[in-house]
């Protein structure tokens, strides 16, 4: 072994030790209810396709007829050859379905939190996030060399305070608050209406990610900012085209001028090649579908399995997201082992992804499970208690 990978062994036995190793699971099949692993059929509790879109004839369709005529890449970064009518229409079709002016879309959520973020805010700014906010938040406020201040999750009264304190140290400051609207690994909601009218009081700037609400909440499945009518007041939303509108890729939304703003002096966007035009194809027809009655049918049914999964299981959430902590990480992992022996893809979430001690198994519902299969993980569940 060099002494490279001999320094880079020593440092997984560290983390192996503390129970804290992973590795990748192959699937041989497509994303979807159930899933081939290793030659066995699992039924997949891990997802965060909630609507079932990512397997789904409208969006292959888009997507394989994008693909005879566009092709497989787009060549460059948008700003240099590689904005393709199809990302214009895509852009223009999330901005009506989340009722902003303009959206910008980005090659991965990861890249536009830093992208925005950093883009937004200075070192002689200030950024207060909530504990819990995605590691690519975290990421964004750190690139951007502005102060930063935490908040526990949901606690108003911290958030006010660290308001104050920004606006009395860094008087000539700009201040941007970032929250999510579903908190990714707690399937809780963010007190959203509260928060707007704190920032708003403070002067402040809001940036909401609404990566789990969007397809989950709100009448066509537009996310939280929507369903509390509080579009015109939060600056920057944020959502992906990952998990329920099942493409790849990402966005930001808001102003006219955020957008303008964003093609400027956005990092993660002028410095990457753009996302192949197939992608935003099917980005563009999983929005179109959600505006129709099949996709509303899809929200209606990933909200009843959400209440037949609680109802059975006995437990509670807002959103399809359902935590179970154990606490413990070896124990945890021993549990989604004993769940994967039983037919079941339930992955442990442990630390950094969670915090140390809060070990977790991470229930997805969505719209494409069975009543079914969701009865056989709820009455699964009881037995391993
Ligand atoms: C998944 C996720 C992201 C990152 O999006 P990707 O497209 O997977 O890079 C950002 N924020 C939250 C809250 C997420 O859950």
């Amino acid at each position: 072994m060099s002494e490279f990978d001999a320094y880079l062994f020593q440092k997984l036995e560290e983390v192996e030790q503390a129970g804290l190793r992973r590795s990748l699971r192959v699937l041989e099949s497509a994303q979807g209810a159930e899933v081939k692993i290793g030659g066995r059929s699992l039924l997949n509790f891990s997802s965060n396709d909630y609507l079932g879109l990512a397997n789904h004839p409208a969006l292959a369709r888009a997507a394989g007829e994008a693909l005879a005529t566009f092709g497989t890449g787009a060549g460059a970064s948008r700003l240099i050859c590689g904005t393709s009518r199809l990302h214009e229409d895509m852009e223009s079709a999330i901005a009506r379905f989340k009722k902003t002016e303009a959206a910008l879309s980005f090659s991965t959520g990861y890249a536009a939190a830093v992208g925005a973020i950093p883009a937004i805010v200075s070192p002689e700014d200030v950024v207060i996030l909530d504990k819990l906010c995605h590691a690519s938040l975290v990421d964004g406020a750190r690139l951007s060399g502005a102060v930063i201040r935490v908040f526990p999750h949901n606690n108003l009264e911290k958030l006010r305070s660290h308001l104050e304190w920004a606006r009395r140290e860094h008087p000539q400051g700009r201040v941007l608050v970032v929250v999510e609207s579903v908190y990714s690994m707690d399937g809780d909601l963010a007190p959203l209406a509260d928060i707007v009218s704190l920032k708003e009081h403070h002067g402040a700037w809001l940036m909401v990610d609404e990566a789990h609400g969007v397809g989950v909440l709100g009448a066509k499945g537009q996310g939280l900012v929507d369903l509390l009518g509080l579009t015109d007041r939060v600056e920057i939303q944020m959502g992906t085209l990952g998990k329920a509108l099942g493409s790849a890729g990402a966005y930001l939304c808001g102003s006219a001028i955020l957008r303008d703003y964003l093609i400027n002096r956005s990092r993660s966007f002028i410095y990457s090649t753009a996302p192949p035009p197939y992608v935003a194809a099917a980005a563009q027809a999983a929005v179109e579908l959600l505006e129709t009655e099949t996709g509303q049918g899809l929200v209606t049914r990933l909200r009843d399995n959400i209440h037949r999964f609680a109802e059975e299981a006995g437990c509670e959430s807002p959103t399809a997201i359902f935590p179970i902590v154990i606490g413990d990480e070896r124990e945890a992992m021993d549990a989604a082992g004993a769940l994967l022996e039983a037919g079941f893809l339930v992955p442990a979430i442990r630390y950094p992804t969670v915090s140390r001690g809060s070990a977790r198994l991470r229930v997805v519902v969505t719209a494409a499970h069975s009543a079914e299969q969701i009865s056989f993980l709820a009455k699964t569940l009881r037995e391993l208690d």
